[in-house]
């Protein structure tokens, strides 16, 4: 038996008659921080929305857990630990912080609540900060903040993938910071992570293993530590810029 947590082969996916995926191989294991980067429009949201089913995949299989995704609705997959951090965080305005990371618990109902490992106390061990802002409106927190609850809302559905879609995007380079160095902690507590990052040093220094995507194909792939920097400007930007 494999230790993927996640395993996609031979994805394709588009819009309407656009095809933005073509025959995409990808695999997380259990305990693994990867990391998905590439240009804007390479593709790496697109991929995103595959794997949590919110958009059609039109070729290709994904299991999760062991199990084909094919037939699952996308809140069944949150249901079975399959969690995303949309870009753009959307929370729920006009609501507490500890309210919008309550809601998150009903899609974690199949978990009797000793058996979870994501608990207020514990998020608040994580992120100090939302329990001091936890009766305040979200919309009244700064973005890094913000981002927090995003992340913290996703951690108390009890995924075993956290997917995590550019959650650098606007944020000071401090507050990033502050929330990437939380990883191996999340890491650790059971939950692998795929991060979309738009800045290629960040994703190497936290990533186990890389993926660099291009025009809807991966042109490379390795563990962070064993890939160069030319072997990422190469993958990241196609063949023009080896050209010279
Ligand atoms: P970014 O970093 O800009 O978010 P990305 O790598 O995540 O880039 P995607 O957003 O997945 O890229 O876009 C991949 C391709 O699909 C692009 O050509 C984009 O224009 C196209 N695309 C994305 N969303 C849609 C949509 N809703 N309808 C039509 N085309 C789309």
């Amino acid at each position: 038996m494999s230790d993927f947590v996640l395993r996609a082969q031979n994805v394709s996916a588009g819009y309407g008659d656009f095809q933005a995926l073509f025959s995409v191989d990808f695999h997380v294991s259990s305990g693994e921080v990867v990391a998905l980067i590439g240009a804007n429009g390479a593709g790496k949201s697109t991929f995103l929305k595959t794997l949590a089913r919110t958009l059609p995949l039109r070729e290709g299989t994904v299991e999760f857990d062991g199990a084909s995704t094919v037939g699952i609705a996308p809140h069944q997959l949150v249901g079975a630990g399959l969690v995303m951090v949309p870009e753009g965080r959307r929370l729920f305005v006009g609501m507490s912080v500890e309210d919008n990371l309550r809601v998150a618990l009903d899609r974690a109902r199949a978990i009797s609540a000793g058996a979870r490992p994501w608990t207020l106390e514990r998020l608040y061990s994580l992120f100090p900060i939302l329990k001091e802002k936890r009766h305040q409106s979200v919309e009244r927190l700064s973005g890094g903040q913000q981002q927090m609850v995003a992340v913290g809302r996703a951690l108390m559905a009890q995924p075993k993938l956290l997917l995590c879609d550019e959650i650098s995007l606007g944020l000071a380079p401090k507050v990033i910071k502050e929330i990437y160095d939380l990883l191996p902690e999340i890491r650790d507590a059971g939950t692998a992570v795929v991060l979309v990052e738009q800045d290629v040093s960040l994703a190497q220094k936290t990533a186990d293993r890389l993926y660099c995507m291009l025009e809807g194909r991966i042109k490379l792939t390795g563990r962070s530590s064993e890939i160069s920097r030319d072997e990422i400007a190469a993958a990241y930007f196609g063949a023009l810029h080896d050209v010279g």
